[in-house]
């Protein structure tokens, strides 16, 4: 008889049970106004500038979107130069390359696979503008050297904290820290509106123009607030903000982001724990958390020995009914990763991490018991080996 099968990733939707998902999605079909930036907005805004420190958020529709905002609020143009890690999803980059921008391609550290802050400074040029902290795993990059190079220098630091809700770097959140900060409400993430993100302005000199960019570049927002009596088309801009739908879904997610968050970081311990003795062995390395960095769960990953490794592991999970995953294809070596950017220096880190990095199933809600089915199909293979 074949065990039940092991998704990837389930959404932590509190339908049916503790959560609010479907009570606010009708409180928002009810009063027939759908349209962005009504109640479920406002409450959402509240509640990450109060959780997470800063001084404005606004809802996107998705974390590509914020990110795209960051792209036209840091003036990019074409000749101009952002450093971000190759490692990374194509959001980052594509930000910058719509921009008409190049996006310089640096390696991660080996340890958290985040951007190695000692190489940003021998890719930046006269050119460079901008550097994307892009925070893997929901683990945080070197938030205070990065900036330290970014003041020196005269850059943006700008934040792709799509993964990392919830989680903070020397007791900061992840997205509060940055000039701007972007998030995701992706359903694959931690907290999710299906798709949606966040744009936290934590730079007061952005706060304007973050709104009237988000609203197709006209400067709506100071007319509803009865500060103008006309509102007009008056930068570059698009329509960037989710309907309530999505907002009403989100603000019930968000009520229960401490409780999801910890359940996934259980999960996470659980598996932490259970591969000790094969890391010791040399077999594969876990995730490294620095010690002032709280981690929010969002991944679980083991990097196995070789590439031929890893695709005989993925197989033998697989014919055990366990969805396991991997991820980035570095973008410096994707098609459209050589004709926009460029690299600075070797990626001999992002490349090797790349072919070996596998993602285990991991949500809040996983028994215990499947965790450690995943885990003895995981030992087993290496005891053959
Ligand atoms: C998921 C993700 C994004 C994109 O988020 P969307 O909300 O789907 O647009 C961007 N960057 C990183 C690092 C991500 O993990």
């Amino acid at each position: 008889m074949s065990k039940p099968s092991i998704p990837y990733h389930q959404p932590a939707l509190g339908i049916g049970h503790e959560g609010n998902e479907l009570v606010y999605l009708q409180e928002v079909l009810k009063t027939r106004q759908m349209m962005g930036d009504g109640p479920f907005t406002k409450r959402c805004h509240q509640w990450l500038e109060s959780h997470l420190q800063t001084p404005k958020a606004l809802l996107t529709h998705s974390c590509t979107a914020a990110l795209e905002m960051s792209a036209l609020l840091a003036d990019l143009r074409p000749g101009d130069e952002v450093i971000m890690p190759s490692f990374t999803f194509v959001s980052t980059a594509n930000a910058v390359a719509l921009r008409g921008a190049t996006p310089v391609f640096i390696d991660i550290r080996p340890d958290t696979l985040n951007l190695d802050e000692n190489l940003v400074e021998a890719a930046i040029n006269p050119r460079t503008k901008a550097i994307f902290a892009v925070h893997y795993a929901g683990i945080s990059c070197e938030l205070d050297a990065l900036m330290d190079i970014a003041e020196r220098r005269k850059l943006l630091l700008l934040e792709d904290a799509a993964q990392g809700l919830m989680a903070e770097y020397k007791g900061r959140a992840l997205g509060s820290i940055g000039h701007l900060g972007s998030l995701s409400f992706h359903e694959t993430k931690n907290i999710v509106s299906g798709e949606g993100g966040a744009l936290l302005v934590n730079s007061a000199h952005f706060h304007d123009r973050a709104e009237i960019i988000r609203e197709k570049g006209t400067n709506r927002r100071q007319f509803l607030r009865g500060q103008i009596d006309k509102y007009t088309w008056v930068d570059l801009g698009s329509s960037y903000l989710p309907s309530e739908l999505n907002a009403a879904v989100l603000m019930a997610q968000l009520e229960r982001a401490r409780e999801i968050t910890s359940a996934r970081v259980e999960v996470w311990n659980q598996y932490y724990a259970a591969f000790a003795d094969l890391d010791a062995q040399g077999r594969v390395k876990r995730p490294t958390v620095p010690k002032h960095c709280v981690h929010n769960g969002h991944i679980f990953y083991l990097l196995a020995g070789t590439l031929e490794e890893r695709t005989a592991l993925l197989a033998q999970l697989k014919a055990a009914g366990i969805a396991s995953v991997f991820h980035y294809i570095p973008l410096h070596s994707a098609p459209a990763g050589r004709k926009y950017g460029r690299t600075a220096g070797t990626l001999a880190h992002t490349d090797s991490c790349s072919e070996r990095l596998l993602r285990l199933p991991l949500w809040a809600g996983i028994t215990a018991g499947d965790v450690a089915r995943i885990v003895e199909v995981i030992y087993d293979f290496y005891r053959r080996r």
